[in-house]
């Protein structure tokens, strides 16, 4: 028998936006997705987050992009159909869907929840090994262990808590940086810094922002209780902060000097770095090995175990990502201004009313 073309095999259409070369800009796209198999889960997708992380893709910064790339992995919708196999979901659940939609299953990372870091983990949209079309769309399948569900409290417009929420939850957690009392170093006060924050006033800590934006001060201390706000390039104000923090999450996307954030450490603080920036960083060897300092990648988000957890924590403590909600046809100018670092603090696609009226 002849194998089944990939349209035979991907019957249920679709309809999103995709780029289609390194300019990045993204126009209404048709193509196709499986059929709902036996343990899939389809939803219709109603919200998709704006992840730095498409940015970088889009424009093929990271070099691994094939196009059209359809991109979105912040995903929230309502569960449409379910296979005969599915026992986590019933039709009309809302869900979200993150940054992955399959893994081996089975290898040591997959059984001990951190299926992130599979050898065969299959992300949402631009995989390297098969083809996979995100959020920025009107249908979504996955198997139902990559699906999660929305608490009925949660806002559905929290999307972005599917990437940039877990993406600093996870590494608080994992590193013990989630003890009240404790102090915390953010830097960048963006998509992921602005959850850095939220997650790390619910521990209990005591939260610094380390930011090149002047005019982000006021809100951060205001709006998100931060206890102080350094503007990284015044040396007074780093120079006055050396030695005070426990732990860091570094979420800027671009390169910038490490040094200056590894004093502010004490000693065996740890830098985290979450920020997927494409070149290499200038590493100075000295601070880290006379602090006993600690300088660590993470996390490629999370596992899924620990996705539920963090949107279940997210929902029992109110917290939401401050986003700004666009149609889809505004979506080359959201990219144009996250370029500019002119978000508060994360775009969120309205999808489920927008999607089809822009084309
Ligand atoms: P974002 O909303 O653009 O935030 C990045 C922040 O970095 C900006 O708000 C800005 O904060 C700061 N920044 C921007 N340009 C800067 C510069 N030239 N020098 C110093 N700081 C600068 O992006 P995001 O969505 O939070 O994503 C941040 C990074 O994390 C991206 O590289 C993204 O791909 C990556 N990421 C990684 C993972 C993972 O799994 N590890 C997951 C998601 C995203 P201030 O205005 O406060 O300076
Ligand atoms: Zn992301
Ligand atoms: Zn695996």
């Amino acid at each position: 028998m002849a194998a089944k073309s990939y349209e035979e095999e991907h019957p249920v259409k679709v309809f999103g936006w995709a780029a289609t070369d390194t300019s990045g800009h993204l126009s209404p796209f048709k193509f196709s997705r499986r059929e709902t198999g036996e343990k899939d889960v389809q939803l219709k997708v109603l919200y998709c987050g704006v992840c730095h992380s498409d940015l970088h893709q889009i424009k093929n910064e990271w070099g691994s992009t094939t196009y059209p790339i359809v991109p979105g992995h912040e995903i929230v919708g309502v569960v449409t159909e379910v296979g005969s196999k599915v026992e986590k979901f019933k039709v009309g659940d809302k869900v979200g869907v993150g940054t992955i939609i399959g893994s081996c299953r089975s290898c040591e990372n997959c059984a001990n929840d951190l299926e992130v870091y599979c050898d065969k983990v299959l992300v949402t949209y631009n995989d390297t090994e098969i083809v996979t079309y995100g959020g920025y769309s009107d249908i979504m399948v996955a198997d139902e262990h990559f699906v999660v569900h929305w608490p009925e409290n949660l806002p559905m417009e929290a999307a972005p808590l599917l990437c940039a929420g877990i993406t600093t939850y996870s590494p608080l957690r994992y590193f013990g940086l989630d003890k009240p009392g404790m102090h915390i170093g953010v830097v960048g006060l963006g998509g992921l810094g602005h959850m850095a924050v939220k997650f790390a006033k619910a521990f209990g800590t005591k939260v610094t922002v380390i930011s090149t934006s002047v005019g982000k001060k006021q809100e951060a201390i205001e709006r998100f209780g931060v206890d102080s706000f350094l503007i990284s390039h015044d040396p007074k104000q780093m120079q006055a902060a050396v030695g005070t923090l426990d732990g860091i999450i570094d979420t800027v996307s671009v390169v910038h000097p490490i040094l200056p954030l590894l004093s502010l450490l004490k000693t065996n603080g740890k830098l985290i770095l979450v920020g997927a920036i494409e070149k290499p960083l200038e590493l100075p060897v000295f601070p880290i090995l006379t602090g006993g300092r600690k300088l660590v990648g993470a996390s490629a988000t999370g596992g899924m175990k620990e996705t539920q957890e963090m949107v279940n924590f997210s929902a029992k403590h109110n917290i939401t990502p401050d986003v700004e909600i666009v149609r889809m046809d505004y979506v080359n100018t959201a990219l144009d201004r996250l370029v500019k670092n002119d978000v508060k603090y994360r775009f969120v696609i309205d999808v489920g009313k927008t999607l089809n009226a822009a084309t």
